[in-house]
């Protein structure tokens, strides 16, 4: 499998530097050179397999030989093993609804799962080369927290984690804090999760100092993040889906990537026929899939913070497919965005890209009505952001006229990291597991610093590894 860049299609990487690199050189993201599509007689023989295994062929595609065979199921094994349940997913029935709990990691939300891969994919690396990295990431509250727990503890790894002060829940917050672990520093940004984002972005288009401290990122952006987010589309469909039914997937979505897994998966092959885009009131895709115009404007704070998103990073991997990796393309409508704040696309790319997105914003008055909704009715506690997928989701099956789909929503994470906003809503409180109510009772540890590039690049040099 070769790998090139949105911005340049005539270099090529394989998977190792895309995983060690995160962001191109170049600023774009890495991308397969073609995006492989398996046969019928292949998907029937995955539809077979239980998660692990099923994960071990996805994921296979597209490491190559990176990892001998018995080294990527041990990746994948250990990986999953504390999962608290036996195929890493589990499903729920909501009226013709199937959802798919994504969120039985350690750390309770769908990110464990590509993250848990990360952390041991890289350990598995740093083994063998006797390098040492230092990894740097921005959370909108859930990636950190998936990639403290993944990394904690490991050789060779440092991980900063740079998190929008008081912008995450403290459930959230707590999940990352309270690690007290050497290799893990926190640095809570007095800014929003965008401006964690950039100053992440600063550091990496910096080579001096990308290069300098060996820097690697963890953020949606990672390539290796999307592949093992394939592997669920995969699952859910071949355990669930009726007979000749396409699926549809309703995505939480802010930074894209989860969803954007979901369009490889349709490149692939899985019968999807469509993916809907569910965002909250940070609604630049919704307005784009209206429009043909991607326009970031101002953060809008929400009751599902870990989609209080404007710069859909992952969205450029789309527009390239569309564009047929047309890098030349894809720099010029960068370069537009970063000089007039917007690019528009074609009539006839906004169509085809119709054909299989859908779109809903959903506000927070709509979200907590769901919550409460499911809860009278199902006696399910549903978390802001699954909600947003589930309203969504019930938007597009009202509105359209053919039936015969399967219908799913992710379920993105547990409700209990959003515990005081269900409160307000239920007036209840969601159970939490016990071995993670336990540990956050635990001491923080946190470092907090102004929106400042030199001053969190200080401190990163300060307490890096050498
Ligand atoms: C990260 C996150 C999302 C958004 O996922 P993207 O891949 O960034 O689109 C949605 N819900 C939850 C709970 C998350 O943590």
């Amino acid at each position: 499998m070769k790998y090139i860049s949105t911005r340049d299609n005539k270099k090529t990487y394989n998977f190792i530097d895309t995983f060690l690199n995160g962001l191109a050189h170049d600023g774009g993201l890495y991308i397969p050179k073609n995006i492989p599509r398996l046969s019928k007689v292949t998907l029937k023989r995955l539809s077979k397999l239980n998660y692990n295994d099923l994960a071990f062929e996805i994921i296979k595609i597209y490491t190559g030989n990176t990892f001998s065979k018995s080294e990527l199921k041990k990746i994948i094994k250990n990986s999953y093993q504390e999962f608290d349940c036996k195929n890493v997913v589990k499903f729920s029935r909501l009226k013709k609804f199937n959802l798919v709990e994504l969120y039985h990691g350690p750390t309770l939300a769908f990110k464990d799962i590509a993250m848990q891969v990360i952390g041991n994919m890289y350990e598995t690396i740093l083994s063998k080369s006797k390098n040492k990295v230092n990894l740097v990431t921005a959370t909108s509250g859930d990636t950190g927290a998936a990639a403290i727990d993944a990394i904690k503890n490991k050789k060779n790894l440092r991980i900063f984690v740079l998190h929008p002060k008081g912008r995450v829940s403290v459930t959230q917050r707590k999940l990352m804090t309270t690690i007290n672990s050497k290799n893990v520093f926190n640095i809570a940004v007095k800014g929003s999760f965008d401006d964690c984002q950039t100053l992440v972005k600063s550091m990496f288009s910096d080579h001096q100092f990308r290069t300098s401290i060996n820097m690697s990122g963890v953020n949606s952006i990672n390539w290796a993040r999307i592949v093992v987010q394939i592997v669920y589309y995969f699952y859910s469909h071949f355990r669930l889906s009726e007979k000749n039914k396409k699926s549809v997937f309703s995505v939480p979505t802010g930074n894209f990537g989860d969803i954007y897994a979901g369009y490889v998966a349709y490149k692939m092959g899985l019968p999807i026929s469509k993916l809907i885009i569910a965002t909250n009131e940070n609604d630049l895709l919704y307005k784009f899939l209206r429009t043909g115009i991607y326009k970031p404007s101002k953060v809008k704070f929400s009751i599902s913070p870990s989609m209080d998103i404007q710069v859909a990073s992952n969205f450029e991997r789309l527009i390239s497919s569309y564009y047929n990796n047309n890098s030349r393309k894809i720099s010029e409508l960068m370069k537009q965005l970063a000089i007039k704040g917007f690019y528009k696309i074609s009539k006839n790319i906004l169509r085809r890209i119709k054909n299989i997105f859908y779109s809903k914003s959903v506000n927070a008055k709509n979200t907590k009505k769901t919550i409460q909704l499911v809860y009278n009715y199902n006696n399910k506690i549903l978390d802001p952001h699954s909600s947003v997928g589930l309203k969504a989701l019930e938007d597009y099956y009202s509105g359209n006229s053919k039936k015969f789909e399967n219908l799913f929503c992710l379920e993105t994470a547990h409700p209990a990291k959003f515990g005081e906003t269900i409160y307000k809503i239920l007036k209840k409180n969601p159970t939490i597991p016990s071995e993670i109510s336990k540990n956050l009772k635990k001491k923080e540890f946190y470092k907090v610093l102004p929106n400042n590039l030199n001053k969190i690049k200080n401190y990163i040099n300060t307490n890096r590894l050498h």
